[in-house]
């Protein structure tokens, strides 16, 4: 599977902000540790250039985010200080899920160690969220022409506002975001699906929100690529979340989306979205799960094969015979098995990347 990861994702914050910034490299080790990823997985993506950031964002506000010319009150609305380093950050984050986007659709299922900053505007951002990178890696594939319709699976416990608006006319992007109702942001946009979740809600009516919804969302979305931003702010004791789930809960909701989805042959990218655990190692743990699963239904999907490929465009991607497939699948799929490494004996081709890059700044005090 592979996956984007640079090291400039991680950037100097203020001693004791909240946003857990070193989750990043956590991540990527943690993956790279279990096996999960090889070095070889690994792709390092250049910051997305402003040309492509302008099929999103307003040129008044590039021109911002450019020239260190954000208000005080846009930095407080946007929960970070600027920065040359968030600002490289932001555009490297946004070059990962478009480097991952074209993955996905050349090998079927790829992720990006960052993304999924959903709370971003074409106008502004918020919410930590500097660049949309979902709707970006969109845009960007949508004029290339590699794409036509694309779906965003939201499941961040905050509604993907910005990507909902940034597609609100938009008719072949279908935004599905299903977050805690009474969470951030209080004045919720229009996704093509919303689906607000009651307090404290746990496991099973989680779950069962989710096994009503997806399918209805792929048959109408028709993709040919879906995001999925597998936030872990969902998890009971979360800082700034409201629901209940457990770990195994995130396991299972990582499980349900990545089956159904891969089970559809739809291609899939994995982006994080938030997560605001105790600690930074723990938040990482919370993400790693949807890349155990993916790369664990991947193998079990090899093992099986005759597997039906990506379906043409003109073709709906989710009759009701090829659900049954899917179905099938993640039944007799076997995600908890310990993975080894897919990737043997080409490992030592690949080097470590380069932690010590210029652009690598020091990490977080927390
Ligand atoms: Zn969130």
């Amino acid at each position: 599977m592979k996956c984007s990861y640079h090291p400039g994702y991680q950037m100097a914050l203020p001693g004791g902000h909240p946003f857990p910034i070193g989750k990043f490299p956590l991540l990527k080790d943690r993956l790279l540790a279990e096996g999960v990823l090889t070095p070889c997985d690994i792709l390092q993506p250049d910051p997305v250039d402003r040309q492509t950031l302008e099929l999103v964002h307003t040129a008044d506000y590039l021109n911002k985010l450019e020239s260190s010319g954000l208000s005080m009150a846009e930095q407080r609305r946007l929960g970070i200080p600027w920065s040359d380093s968030l600002w490289l950050r932001s555009r490297l984050a946004s070059g990962g899920t478009l480097l991952a986007a074209r993955a996905a659709l050349d090998s079927g299922l790829s992720g990006n160690l960052a993304g999924g900053t959903h709370h971003a505007f074409a106008d502004h951002g918020e919410g930590f969220c500097v660049l949309n990178d979902v709707a970006i890696a969109i845009a960007q594939l949508r004029i290339e022409e590699a794409i036509d319709r694309a779906l965003v699976i939201d499941l961040d416990v905050h509604q993907g506002n910005g990507t909902a608006a940034i597609f609100e006319n938009v008719e072949e992007v279908f935004t599905f975001s299903m977050h805690g109702e009474r969470n951030y942001p209080s004045v919720k946009m229009r996704s093509k699906l919303d689906v607000g979740l009651p307090d404290r809600l746990d496991d099973a009516g989680y779950l069962a929100a989710l096994q009503m919804h997806l399918p209805m969302v792929l048959a109408a979305a028709k993709p040919d690529i879906a995001f999925y931003l597998a936030g872990v702010d969902v998890a009971s004791g979360d800082r700034y979340g409201r629901l209940s789930l457990t770990e195994e809960g995130i396991r299972l909701r990582d499980r349900e989306v990545i089956g159904t989805v891969r089970g559809s042959s739809i291609p899939l990218v994995i982006v994080l979205a938030g997560g605001y655990a105790e600690t930074r190692a723990r938040t990482a743990a919370l993400h790693a799960h949807a890349f155990r699963e993916a790369v664990a239904y991947e193998r079990s999907r090899q093992g099986r094969t005759q597997v039906p490929q990506r379906p043409s465009t003109d073709e709906g991607p989710l009759d009701d015979a090829e659900n049954s497939a899917a179905r099938m699948l993640r039944q007799h799929a076997e995600p908890n098995s310990v993975i080894g490494n897919p990737h043997g004996d080409n490992e030592t081709e690949c080097g470590e990347i380069d932690e010590q890059r210029p652009n690598a700044l020091r990490s977080d005090e927390e």
